[in-house]
This record gives C-alpha cells, structure tokens and sequence, in this order.
C-alpha cells in the first residue's frame, strides 16, 4: 500500500527504560509500516538531557510551541539513587515540569474504556477526565515550623513597606506548624479557559469543586474566576453544544462522581488532582489504561502516558527476559498526537489512520489478548483472556489493522 504522507512534523519526545523500548516498537511494527512519519525527534532519554545539560527538554518544549503537536515518552526524574545509576552532573529538574512552565498548560488525564474490563466502580460507563491545575497551592508553598513562645503572622508588603498583617496563630501553648501558599489570577485563568476549550473539544460538561465555605477569599477567587471567565466567554458555546458548567464544594462533587456514569470533566485544585487522578486511575482498572494530553491556553498539545518509565520491568527486560508491559497508554498518546496532526493539517487519511489503530488497540483487547496486567481484570462471557509479550501483543494489533 501507499503510505499515508504528512506535511507537518510532530514533535517526538523519546524517553526512558522499558517505555523507551516500547516507543521503537510501536513505531517500527504499527506506525512506519502505514504512515510516512515525519517528526522532528528530541531525545529527552536521561543519558542526552544529562549531556546537553538539559537544554533537549527546553528546546523540545519551544518547537512543541512552533509546531503545535508533540507526542513524549516517559522519563526518569532523577533522585538521588538516579544521579549514582546514571553518574550525572546534576539532579536535573522534572521534563514534564519544565516542559508545563514552558507551554503554560493544563494537564488532562482520561481512563482508557475498554470492553471487558470493568471499572471497580460498578456504575462508570463512560471516562472521566480530570482536569490538574498545575501551578501553586500547597506544591509552591514555604513552611516553617513555630516552638513555644512565636507568633506566626501573614504580612503583605508594597514597595517594601508593610501594608497588611493578619495574625495565624500564637504558639504560646504548643509547638507547631505554618503554610504559606500562593496562587495568581493569570495561571487561574489560563487554568479556567484550558478547561472550557477540552471540555468543548471532548464535548464534556465540566464540573469543579473547591472549598469556598471554608476557604472564603483563596477557594472563593477560583470559584469567581471560574465562573466569570464561564459567563463572558463560553456559556453560549457550551449551551449551543448542549453542554453545561457546575461549581459545587469538592466533597460534594466528590459524592457525585461516584454515582456518575462518568462523561465528565472533574476539574480539580492542585491537590485535589494529584490524589484523585491515582484514584480514578485505580478505580478504572489500571495505570496502563490512563492516558494524559498538556494543553496550553493557545492550544498546543502534548500527549503522553500518564504512567512513568515502568522500571521493574525494565530491569527483567535487561536481563534477556520477555516482559508482558502493557503499551496502550503510550500508544494512545502516538493516536491522540497522529489524530490531532491530522486535524490542524486538514490531513483525512492521517485522522482515519489514528480512529483505525484505536480501534485495533481496542478490538484486540477485547478478542481476549492482552499484557499480563490486564488479564486479572478481564471478564468476557466466552473469551479466555490470553496473556501476551509487549512485542506480541503489538503485533497483534497490526494484523487487526
Ligand atoms: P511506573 O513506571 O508508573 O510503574 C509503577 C508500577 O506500575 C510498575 O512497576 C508496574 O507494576 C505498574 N505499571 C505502570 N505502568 C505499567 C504498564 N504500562 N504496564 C504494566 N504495568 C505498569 O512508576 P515508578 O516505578 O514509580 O517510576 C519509574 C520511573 O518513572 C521513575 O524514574 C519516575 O521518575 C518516572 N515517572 C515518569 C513519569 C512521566 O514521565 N510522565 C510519570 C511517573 C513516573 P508491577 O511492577 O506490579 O508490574
Ligand atoms: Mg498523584
């Protein structure tokens, strides 16, 4: 056959350990063989960012703005341990944090639905995105601890002048603690319009809760923002689309979400995200089945796994033997990026390439063959799932295709 052209480049972002070794195969047996693939390639493996002094992971930030479309593999943040394994310079700085300052975006997270594998929570039909608002709160915090006999106050200067002084508390009669958090108006509004525009592109109604009782200036300037950026700029756009925005308190939504049916994007504060996107994660069936898209508020997108660079695995896989790593959270991103090229190249093929592989992905799972992970969660009348190798279990997919 033909292979399917490209006129723009994606950005591809190769990264690390077992999910390195799962990037080259899912390249070699089911994208080249279909599609003529142009990307403009950073290696963001530790080895190179380590070398180039970390300037790789900047500059595959900067031609994700140019081009608009990136799609990355998992990578290593380095500890500790990592700066002896890989003998490094320095303890470089998470990629997907530099590359977030970088594009400014939001980061959604969406379970992958799949036929026979059934959520925990018995009700969800459909996926529910979250949306993790990535700057500030309790993340960008100072925090000290206070002996008997301090005083803690919130002081806020103008030119160096005191202007304001709230008293926190008087330790006079235990030790203790004290958080200063922060956040901005511009990163909340970047966050707010971040989430209209997928909630929009998904065609998903969006619901978001804090704790505005409680909190009544910090929780309650989201909740204003939200739902004056809401008024003024999308309102008309979501109820053209039948859509609809709710502000509720978070443990509300919370109580929500588990009656869903799913179909909905939960925006969430920063911690809030944090510790509900593992749940949702879990709840669905498995982190092997959770896909993550950054999207700036001028729309560039980068797709990735929303697991890391799986290195248990890795290990066994250097010791000669075959691991059963489940790949369809990278290949979704490679389908999310594909699918998206195509749309801003008005490129038909390419879209109806990336719907095809995703039905593939879909259709073999659902036949019975699968990566070990998946197995134990699987339930089919008739079918006995059948644990497959990575490499297996891609190829498989490609005779689907
Ligand atoms: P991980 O790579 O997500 O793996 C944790 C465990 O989850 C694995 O040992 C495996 O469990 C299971 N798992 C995750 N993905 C799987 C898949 N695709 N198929 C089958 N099982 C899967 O997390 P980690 O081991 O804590 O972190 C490893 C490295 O990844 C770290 O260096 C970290 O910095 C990096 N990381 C990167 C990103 C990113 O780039 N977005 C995100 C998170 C972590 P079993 O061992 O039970 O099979
Ligand atoms: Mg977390």
């Amino acid at each position: 056959m033909q292979k399917i052209a490209m006129q723009t480049p994606l950005v591809e972002m190769d990264g690390d350990e077992m999910t390195r070794v799962l990037w080259r195969w899912i390249k070699e047996i089911l994208i080249e063989p279909f599609v003529d693939l142009k990307t403009e390639y950073y290696d963001l493996g530790l080895e190179n960012r380590d070398k180039t002094q970390d300037e790789v992971t900047r500059l595959s930030a900067e031609a994700t703005k140019k081009y608009g479309v990136a799609v990355k593999c998992a990578t290593i943040t380095p500890n500790a341990q990592r700066v002896k394994e890989y003998n490094l310079k320095q303890m470089w700085k998470s990629p997907n944090g530099t590359i977030r300052r970088i594009l400014d975006g939001t980061v959604f997270r969406s379970p992958i639905i799949v036929k026979g594998v059934t959520p925990y929570v018995g009700g969800w039909k459909s996926p529910i995105a979250i949306a993790r608002h990535a700057y500030g709160d309790v993340y960008g915090a100072v925090e000290e601890k206070c002996e008997i006999g301090e005083t803690a106050y919130l002081v806020i200067c103008k030119n160096g002048k005191e202007i304001k002084r709230s008293l926190i508390h008087d330790f006079d009669k235990s030790s203790g603690i004290v958080q200063g958090a922060h956040n901005t108006d511009s990163s909340i509004k970047a966050f707010a319009r971040s989430c209209f525009n997928y909630a929009l592109a998904q065609k998903l109604p969006v619901w978001f809760g804090a704790k505005d009782t409680v909190s009544k200036i910090y929780d309650h300037r989201f909740k204003d923002i939200f739902n004056e950026i809401y008024s003024a700029e999308y309102k008309q756009d979501f109820e053209k689309a039948g859509l609809y925005y709710m502000y509720t308190l978070i443990d509300d939504v919370v109580a929500r979400v588990v009656r869903s049916e799913g179909g909905i994007l939960w925006v969430c504060k920063n911690y809030d995200g944090d510790v509900m996107s593992d749940m949702v994660a879990t709840a669905y069936g498995s982190l092997g089945l959770m896909s993550s898209v950054l999207v700036s508020p001028d729309n560039k997108y980068e797709y990735e796994a929303a697991h890391g660079t799986v290195t248990r695995h890795y290990y066994n896989h250097l010791k000669g033997e075959e691991t059963s790593t489940n790949p369809i959270a990278t290949l979704w991103a490679w389908i999310g990026a594909l699918g998206k090229r195509g749309e801003l190249d008005k490129n038909a093929a390419l879209v109806a390439f990336a719907q095809r592989l995703e039905r593939a992905v879909l259709t073999t799972v659902e036949s019975g063959f699968m990566t070990g992970d998946l197995v134990p969660l699987f339930n089919a009348d008739g079918i006995t799932p059948q644990k497959l190798s990575s490499k297996k279990f891609l190829e498989k997919i490609a005779e689907k295709i």
